[in-house]
């Protein structure tokens, strides 16, 4: 039987490239490949410059009310079509259903949602100055490119593409090729809503179609979400043409218990933070610092609870919490930091092996894994994983934790538990990240602006203050 096969999608449908080429894209969580992906060649490439032109042109001229009533439309179609979505995602991902139906398309709709809201209330300001005055317009950029990671390709799509289109900006999308379906449906659902065509087009292939994006002169802006590495090359590149950049990169947050915590919550955390999603998430605290005058009770109920409440297994089946890792490359380096971590001494309390769960024999996972008497200068403690890995850490006091949670080159999140909210207040205001929790973890409503401090990234997506990254201010002075 042959394989479906996907093409680009340019001004307002899919369209065929020339040259052929195609990639295929693997279920992680049974080893199949499951469809093949057209390639953007050059002839897609130049289409989706020309469409993008052609539905800034038309969307940018209309007002607020109009793109704001069209983004809700979209919304409702996306909440409508929930469940046939988060099937993409979770073949595409490899992630739990569970986790998909629940988190993927909801946190997606509601970005665009927050944005669709704020796009009639997009305003300059203006000022007398004596007789003459001035005015300031916010206008849109122009057309914006976005290139998203593996782990949440739905939901990245929808957090950059609802405040370009919100601010009246086009969008070129290119999708990680590990994941690139989920993001041609919502290309759909943009042109059934009412989005001109042009307005969101999607390019599909590897990190060379992204360089093209970076490199390309009419592109007026990049919203990243990646690899540090990549987000530096994403950078340098986008520099030739002084292009605007969002990047949502890498971390190793710290995620810190004091003595007085709550444990059961700070457990329910911590597994959270490194398990969820089979610990493929940026904002992950993976380094957990557990003050040691609770350190046996806290480790104690962390195995317990790991050992009989992660279900491990076909991620389609909806009882399966624990799915699979994206790739076997991925898997393999996962395992590696593994058994790094057991030469360079740290204790294996869980897990750290790749297994085969009978109801998906083929598929990429490794067990959820939790290492103790781990020190700050571990290579676990140090490289992002971005797998199922946690670090357990022991300290004393509260300048030490401070100091230590800070020694690492990124800053995305960090989390503190403690029922002394002074402490919290005061320990949060000294770590250098850009999403932080108090007796919580993980949670990202559209609200909240989030984006990280150091090489975690640069400007933030969500809340507000990201209409700031899609629109520039044109001054307008009036002599009377
Ligand atoms: P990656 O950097 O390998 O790839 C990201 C995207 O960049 C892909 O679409 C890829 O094709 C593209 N790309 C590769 N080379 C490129 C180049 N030279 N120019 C332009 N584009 C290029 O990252 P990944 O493995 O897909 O994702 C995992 C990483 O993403 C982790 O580090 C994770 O922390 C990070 N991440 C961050 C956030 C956040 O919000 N901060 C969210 C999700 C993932």
């Amino acid at each position: 039987m042959s394989l479906p096969r996907y093409q680009n999608f340019v001004n307002g449908c899919y369209q065929a490239n020339l040259s052929g080429e195609t990639f295929s894209v693997i279920n992680p969580g049974t080893g199949q490949v499951i469809y093949e992906m057209e390639v953007a060649d050059a002839s897609i490439q130049q289409a989706a410059i020309d469409s993008a032109h052609e539905g800034f042109a038309r969307w940018s001229a209309m007002n607020g009310v109009a793109r704001s009533r069209i983004l809700m439309r979209a919304v409702a179609l996306l909440r409508e079509r929930n469940d046939e979505l988060a099937k993409v995602e979770v073949q595409d991902t490899g992630k739990p259903w569970q986790e998909a139906v629940a988190v993927d398309v909801v946190t997606g709709a509601d970005s665009i949602e927050f944005f669709a809201g704020l796009a009639a209330s997009i305003e300059g300001n203006q000022q007398d100055l004596g007789g003459d005055f001035y005015y300031t317009r916010r206008e849109p950029l122009g057309i914006c490119a976005g290139i998203g990671a593996w782990n949440y390709p739905l939901q990245i799509a929808c957090w950059k593409a609802a405040p370009a289109l919100a601010c009246g900006n086009s969008m070129i999308f290119k999708p990680s090729e590990e994941t690139p379906l989920g993001v041609l449906k919502l290309a759909e659902i943009f042109v059934e809503a009412g989005v001109p065509a042009g307005v969101f087009n999607v390019v599909q292939g590897d990190g060379k179609v992204g360089a093209w994006l970076t490199h390309h002169p009419d592109i007026a802006k990049v919203s990243f979400t990646g690899e540090v590495g990549t987000g530096q090359k994403v950078m340098a590149a986008s520099a030739s043409s002084l292009k605007q950049v969002t990047m949502e990169l890498g971390g190793k947050s710290p995620l810190i218990i004091f003595d007085d915590a709550d444990i059961d919550n700070a457990v329910s955390a911590a597994m959270l933070g490194n398990f969820y999603t089979q610990g493929e998430i940026c904002t992950n605290g993976t380094r957990v610092f557990v003050h040691e005058a609770i350190q046996d009770i806290f480790l104690q109920r962390l195995l317990e609870r790991t050992r009989n409440n992660i279900r491990l297994g076909d991620p389609a089946d909806p009882e399966t919490n624990f799915g699979a890792l994206i790739s076997a490359q991925h898997r393999q380096k996962v395992l590696s930091y593994i058994e790094i971590g057991l030469a360079e001494g740290a204790k294996l309390l869980h897990g750290g092996q790749a297994v085969q769960p009978a109801a998906a024999p083929g598929g990429f996972f490794v067990e959820p894994t939790i290492f103790s008497d781990c020190t700050d200068d571990m290579t676990i403690c140090r490289e992002e994983i971005f797998g199922p890995v946690m670090s357990v850490l022991s300290f004393s006091d509260e300048d030490e934790v401070i100091r230590r949670a800070n020694t690492t080159e990124t800053g995305l999140a960090a989390g503190v538990f403690t029922n002394d909210l002074r402490r919290a207040h005061r320990v949060i205001h000294q770590l250098q990240a850009g999403i932080c929790w108090i007796n919580s973890y993980g949670a990202s409503p559209a609200e909240m602006p989030v984006g990280g401090y150091k090489l975690s990234g640069i400007g933030r997506e969500n809340g507000r203050v990201t209409l700031d990254h899609y629109t520039q201010i044109k001054s307008v002075y009036v002599g009377m």
